[in-house]
């Protein structure tokens, strides 16, 4: 068997196109432009890469890109001030503070300043419990992305064992509970998860978020499954000395040997993230003008 892989660099750009698409009616129906609003504080230069890609990216859909770049010492009350603002301006539809912030800033503090209405990462206690009541709010992006990607490949999740590896606020949790809305039956394990390979096996999908590369075996997988891998390690290039390379959670060469589909690292989840990005902040600007929210890009 060989598995199929589930592209999500072509999904993610066909994704964007959608955006693209929606943000150009609004503009041309209602002159109405979306905008996203992100900050920077310190320079950090992961950071600094991430934060010029979103950039890119909301300009070439057609929003428009506020940035904000903060010193590393700014006082917490300044960094307040800024969110304040941006909350406060109507032409910002989203807001998103990169992280890591520096020690003296703390990063629960910042996101729980975002009006929850704004913010697109979804990572505020506000969207948290909203998603988890089955209540209508804005989606943590990554799973967002994991979502669409499945909902692609498997259409109607419905009964499905679903397993995710991984319980963090950032992706554990939310994606959890995007799969029980998707009416699947949901495991969530975690280091402490006892004989995680055979949990793991259960699993009509599977979806690994922890930071361990390789983890997860082939044996570790049901025939047939759907995997998603989120985890990224960055590791010295084995061939091209001076280069890092990129590995999932995933033993890929394996998993394709046993699964029905899985993502690759790089090009699988990553590119989604993004467009999860945008696509919130399409929704987020829908809703604040009482407008029909984008079909297919929210939960
Ligand atoms: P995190 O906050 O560090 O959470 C990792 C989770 O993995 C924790 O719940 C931890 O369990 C669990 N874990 C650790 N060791 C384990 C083991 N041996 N067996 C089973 N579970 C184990 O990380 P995160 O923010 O969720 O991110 C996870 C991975 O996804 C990272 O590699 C990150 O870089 C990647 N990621 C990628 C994207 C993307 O855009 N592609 C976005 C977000 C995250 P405990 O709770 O018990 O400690």
């Amino acid at each position: 068997m060989s598995a199929a892989v589930i592209d999500g660099k072509a999904f993610a750009a066909n994704v964007r196109g959608q955006i693209a698409e929606h943000v150009q009616r609004l503009k041309d129906e209602n002159g109405i432009t979306p905008g996203l609003a992100v900050i920077l504080v310190g320079e950090d230069p992961a950071s600094e890469v991430y934060v010029a890609a979103k950039h890119k990216q909301t300009v070439e859909v057609g929003m428009a890109s506020f940035e904000h770049k903060l010193p590393a010492d700014v006082p917490e009350a300044e960094l307040f001030a800024l969110i304040d603002q941006l909350n406060a301006d109507p032409t910002v539809h989203g807001i998103l503070c990169q992280f890591p912030v520096p020690d003296h800033l703390n990063e629960r503090d910042v996101v729980a300043r975002i009006d929850p209405a704004k913010d697109v990462d979804g990572l505020s206690v506000v969207n948290a419990g909203l998603l988890a009541s089955g209540e209508q709010g804005l989606v943590s992006c990554t799973p967002l992305g994991c979502l669409m990607l499945l909902r692609d490949q498997l259409g109607n999740m419905s009964g499905k064992e679903a397993v995710v590896i991984g319980r963090s606020n950032l992706f554990g949790k939310p994606m959890g509970q995007l799969l029980l809305k998707e009416n699947c039956t949901v495991t969530i394990a975690h280091s402490r998860t006892a004989d995680l390979p055979e949990v793991s096996r259960r699993a009509d999908i599977l979806v690994a978020a922890v930071g361990r590369a390789e983890m997860v075996k082939g044996d570790w997988i049901k025939p047939g499954a759907t995997v998603i891998d989120v985890g990224i390690t960055r590791i010295p290039h084995p061939d091209k000395p001076g280069k890092t390379k990129l590995l999932g959670d995933v033993d890929y060469a394996e998993a394709t040997q046993v699964a029905a589909a899985v993502t690759p690292v790089p090009g699988g989840v990553g590119p989604m993230t993004i467009a999860c990005l945008l696509a919130n902040t399409l929704t987020a600007c829908c809703r604040a003008h009482g407008l029909t929210e984008p079909a297919g890009l929210t939960a």
